[in-house]
């Protein structure tokens, strides 16, 4: 049981705000599990479930969850500790202080090497995941930033597989503010980056061939670098 108190007071939406904010915050609902769905939360709460939905929403916009559509879909709660370094990166690159070339080169020195732990790490235990990532690619997309997600859910899950957690707070915020641009510019992103494109270093972290692994990684960021260096010019122009 999460053990909400009723709300009783006129500011019933701050309420339920700063209630599930603490409770994630206090990793009551841990990152990445599902929030209870606005059914349960409006009678937990007894509050509409107009005032759950609104809530959540709030919690959406400070990115404190995503939410997910499909069967399984609902308000996930996000990993504030990527989030937060993500969010310096991108204050960072939006003050001049680090370009699309910088986090190009970055990306370019590291993926490989997370890719090659990756194989080095792999166990049959991470099979079903990369299958999914590898699936989820080729589904049809609900929104722009939905393809945005699954085109780079093989390179957080290579992060997470390589066993080392500051290389993936650095993948991660890596692909947040490649992510910010990407959106914001809205450029032909099927011509930039399409499904199946992480095919070839998938299988070679699954058969455990480091050296192919990182080299595969290193021809597929080489692709699309130069794209994102010369979206930099155009996202500068819009946000500026
Ligand atoms: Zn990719």
């Amino acid at each position: 049981m999460t053990q909400f108190k009723p709300v009783k007071t006129n500011r019933i939406f701050e309420d339920v705000l700063v209630q599930l904010k603490e409770a994630i915050l206090s990793e009551r609902f841990k990152p990445g599990e599902k929030l209870p769905s606005e059914r349960e939360l409006s009678l937990e709460f007894q509050v509409s479930r107009g005032v759950i939905r609104e809530a959540i929403r709030a919690l959406e916009l400070r990115g404190f969850v995503g939410i997910r559509q499909g069967p399984a879909g609902g308000a996930y709660v996000t990993d504030l500790t990527f989030n937060q370094v993500g969010n310096a990166f991108l204050d960072l690159f939006k003050t001049n202080k680090l370009s699309m070339k910088d986090i190009a080169q970055v990306r370019l020195h590291v993926e490989p090497e997370v890719a090659r732990l990756a194989a080095l790490n792999f166990n049959p235990s991470h099979m079903d995941m990369l299958m999914q990532v590898e699936q989820d690619e080729h589904v049809d997309y609900v929104s722009y930033a939905d393809r945005i997600d699954r085109l780079t859910r093989a390179h957080k899950s290579l992060a997470l597989i390589c066993g080392n957690q500051f290389f993936e707070v650095i993948v991660r915020s890596m692909l947040m503010l490649t992510a910010e641009v990407v959106l914001t510019v809205a450029s032909d992103h099927d011509l930039l980056h399409g499904p199946g494109e992480h095919q070839a270093v998938i299988q070679a972290v699954i058969s455990g061939d480091c050296d192919r692994a990182a080299r595969e990684m290193a021809s597929h960021l080489r692709q699309f670098s130069q794209n994102l260096i010369e979206m930099e010019i155009t996202y500068r122009q819009r946000y500026l």
